[in-house]
């Protein structure tokens, strides 16, 4: 996998203090991006599942995939999800495709078997807003992903 940054202890990216592990890579182009430098998908350094594992068990700490958008290195984070999940993990993940789109695609659809939540949808700079919990435009849902279905999406709920 190709990994551009691993922020301990964020706050930002879900609830709680989370291990955010930021893939490369993106294709959305979406004007106004945060972090236009993730676009390319050779940036960043070559990682493994093994590796990830590693050092999101001595952090402790729940995880965050974003990026870029790790959904074009779908097939490859796979197997580090599922021991993330076998680790007992609660795992959030950001893209710039919508839920939909996700669950019509085999691998992205299998990959959500193993995500909490979903930050789903590009950024759109009209639609910014700062007061927005953990997501940067209006249109981006989080998306309870265990309690959703196509047509029925479930929005996660915070309890604090
Ligand atoms: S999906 Fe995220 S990383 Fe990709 S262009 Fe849009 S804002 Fe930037």
């Amino acid at each position: 996998m190709r990994i551009l940054d691993i922020i301990e202890g964020t706050s930002v990216d879900g609830p709680g203090l989370r291990t955010a592990i930021y893939f490369a890579g993106c294709l959305h182009e979406c004007p106004g991006c945060h972090n236009p430098q993730s676009w390319p998908m050779d940036a960043g350094k070559e990682m493994s599942a093994d590796q990830l594992i590693e050092i999101t068990e001595e952090a402790d700490a729940d995880v965050t995939l974003t990026g870029g958008d790790p959904v074009y290195q779908a097939a490859e984070i796979m197997p580090l999800c599922r021991e993330l999940k076998r680790k007992g993990r609660n795992i959030w993940l950001y893209t710039g495709f919508r839920y939909e789109e996700l669950m019509a695609v085999k691998v992205s659809r299998e990959l959500l078997d193993y995500i909490d939540v979903l930050v789903d949808g590009p950024f759109i700079e009209r639609l910014h807003d700062r007061s927005l919990l953990f997501r940067g435009s209006s249109n981006q849902r989080l998306v309870d992903v265990k309690r959703s279905m196509p047509g029925r999406i479930v929005e996660w709920q915070s309890d604090f």
